[in-house]
């Protein structure tokens, strides 16, 4: 159990909000966009943590949109999902690599070169 941290792959700012703790380190900060509004999402950053916040609740299967909050832009990727075809989000890995998971509520299906940040998205897309 070891905490990652990642930085948008667009402006390359740090994710990281160390204000926000989840499993005493600081957490992984992303906007969510569904549904037309705009929510802080915040994810674990330990290595096998199903933790996240986030105050919006997101319909099972529901394509979800994240940002990042400070260019707001979309860390959605033009790849799409191998099993339901809902476009994959990226981050960086500040140690090098990139992570890639499905956007789509429900769905587990993911792209990665570590399975940090997946386990936390795998928490993100589970009923709450
Ligand atoms: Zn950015
Ligand atoms: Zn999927």
């Amino acid at each position: 159990m070891f905490p990652v941290s990642v930085q948008c792959p667009h402006c390359g700012s740090n994710l990281m909000d160390e204000g926000q703790l989840i499993d005493g380190y600081a957490a992984i900060s992303l906007t969510l966009n569904y549904l037309g509004e705009r929510t802080p999402l915040l994810l674990s950053s330990i290595y096998g943590s199903f933790r996240y916040a986030s105050k919006c609740p997101v319909v099972a299967g529901d394509f979800t949109e994240l940002l990042c909050p400070h260019c707001e832009r979309s860390i959605i990727t033009d790849s799409p999902c191998d099993v339901c075809t809902a476009s994959l989000a990226m981050l960086h890995l500040s140690v090098g690599g990139d992570v890639l998971f499905c956007s789509r509520r429900g769905c587990k299906v993911h792209r990665a070169e570590t399975d940090d940040l997946e386990r936390s998205m795998i928490e993100l897309t589970r009923a709450r």
